[in-house]
């Protein structure tokens, strides 16, 4: 275990950046230079309050659209979703009609968390038989790696991915549908690249997406055609595009072209090398963690990033511990701009805590705690819940030696039912989430 905090502490946030480079060499991809986005819970609260949902129902289906870009503060807990919610809830109090679909939409995260929840490691799976026959590829094309598929389109969205870590819903299904109908590429391939691009990567939305998109966790797959993307992208990739167009053509002939056969219609297009992860450097080594004793721990893991966090705010006498987990980056290293993300957001979480020590580790998250535990005499360590599987493996790994306080994670609605279909969810959690029934019903999302 490599303990890091106090020199990370202070440093501005290039330095800080140089250090996590140094902290974790090989679990990262291409060079670490920040992104756009800044963590932490001051960022998210003013991306929150600076929010306007104007016309979101109207358009938010169009790249431009009132889209929130909420998502990576979600994720990573520095905004919980009850609190986006309330936050919404009240600031349309008087007209709820107005932010009734943003709810909707939000509901979609509450939904594929209770997938996750349901499933756990399963998730990484197929959770239904394909409602088509066509066969998938493993490994991910080379030059969708690289992108430059030669499709203006997948390679923008493809680039947008790389340096901005964001893509609006629409482009993820369209980059989605592409990958796995006309690349005939298993939709793991596709949720594995957007893990390590998109801030908000996660398992419960995105593979549950990605599976949606394939037709393994709905009732038939998801494609667009040529019409559709310019018309939601406002012609941004169409207008100039001279390629011969895999999308022109009507619904019916895609249905056709890309399902009635067993291989998807477009193989390998283009030669390219696969990117270079960077070279192993050698890691700065930290001193061990100041000694003070404590009678519990809590354990910041990286869904729940935030001083509201429940298990935090009611622990400020405990030792504090964020793990990196060094093993599964080595195993799926995230770019540099997701990693500063996060430690930013752990940066500024540690600076604003009461709480007597606080430590960031890298190594394996159920060893380190252990350790820290052991070595302040602690017996308690204090969670806040997570649908994700590794967390909950480490969880139970703690339990067989502390008493471990699990604290239930916010969610917008109860629903005890096997989550297979949103329509089912939203007509019984529909009043919970908006506080009245709604008149219509739609389960795209
Ligand atoms: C193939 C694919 C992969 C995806 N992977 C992820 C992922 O890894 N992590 C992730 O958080 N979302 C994922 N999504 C869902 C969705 O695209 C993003 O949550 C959304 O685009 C985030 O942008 P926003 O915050 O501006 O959304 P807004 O439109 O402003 O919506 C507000 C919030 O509602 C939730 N939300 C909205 N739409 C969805 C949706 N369709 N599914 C789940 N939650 C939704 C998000 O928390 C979002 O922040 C994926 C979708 C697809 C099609």
């Amino acid at each position: 275990m490599n303990w890091h905090w106090s020199p990370a502490l202070d440093m501005p946030p290039v330095e800080r950046d140089r250090f996590l480079a140094d902290a974790l060499p090989t679990s990262f991809l291409g060079e670490p230079t920040r992104g756009p986005v800044p963590g932490g819970r001051a960022a998210a609260l003013a991306t929150l309050h600076g929010y306007d949902l104007a016309d979101y129902g109207r358009s938010r289906n169009f790249v431009d659209g009132a889209s929130s870009r909420l998502s990576p503060y979600l994720r990573h807990g520095m905004l919980s979703i009850t609190e986006v919610r309330d936050a919404i809830k009240t600031r349309y109090a008087t007209e709820p009609a107005r932010s009734e679909e943003f709810l909707r939409q939000l509901a979609w995260r509450d939904f594929f968390d209770k997938v996750l929840d349901w499933h756990g490691r399963g998730l990484d799976d197929n959770l239904e038989n394909a409602k088509h026959p066509v066969e998938r590829r493993t490994g991910l094309p080379p030059d969708i790696a690289a992108g430059a598929t030669g499709l203006p389109c997948m390679d923008g969205t493809l680039h947008q991915l790389f340096d901005t870590g964001y893509l609006h819903n629409h482009q993820r299904l369209w980059f989605a549908a592409y990958l796995c109908h006309f690349r005939g590429v298993s939709w793991k391939e596709g949720a594995r690249l957007f893990r390590r691009y998109l801030y908000d990567g996660d398992v419960a939305s995105n593979n549950s997406s990605w599976q949606w998109v394939e037709s393994t966790f709905s009732s038939k797959p998801y494609f667009m055609n040529q019409e559709n993307i310019a018309r939601f992208s406002n012609n941004a990739y169409c207008e100039s595009c001279r390629v011969v167009c895999p999308f022109r053509a009507s619904y019916d002939d895609l249905q056709e072209n890309l399902f009635n056969a067993r291989r998807a219609p477009l193989q390998m297009v283009g030669r390219h090398e696969p990117p270079k992860l960077p070279a192993p450097r050698d890691p700065v080594r930290t001193p061990s963690p100041e000694s003070a004793a404590c009678a519990s721990v809590v354990w910041v893991h990286d869904a729940a990033i935030s001083p509201e966090d429940v298990a935090l705010k009611a622990n400020p006498d405990a030792a504090v511990v964020f793990a990196f987990d060094e093993a599964d980056l080595k195993r799926e290293p995230w770019a540099f701009h997701r990693l500063a993300f996060v430690f930013d957001g752990v940066v500024e979480l540690m600076r604003g805590l009461p709480n007597p020590v606080k430590l960031v580790t890298i190594g394996d998250p159920a060893t380190d705690l252990a350790a820290i535990a052991r070595q302040l005499g602690a017996t308690t360590v204090h969670l806040t819940d997570s649908p994700n599987a590794a967390f909950r493996e480490a969880a139970a790994t703690l339990r067989q030696s502390f008493t471990v306080n699990d604290y239930p994670r916010p969610v917008l609605a109860e629903y005890t039912e096997e989550p297979r279909r949103f329509s089912r969810y939203w007509d019984q959690c529909a009043p919970q989430v908006l506080g009245y029934a709604p008149k219509g019903k739609k389960s795209r999302p």
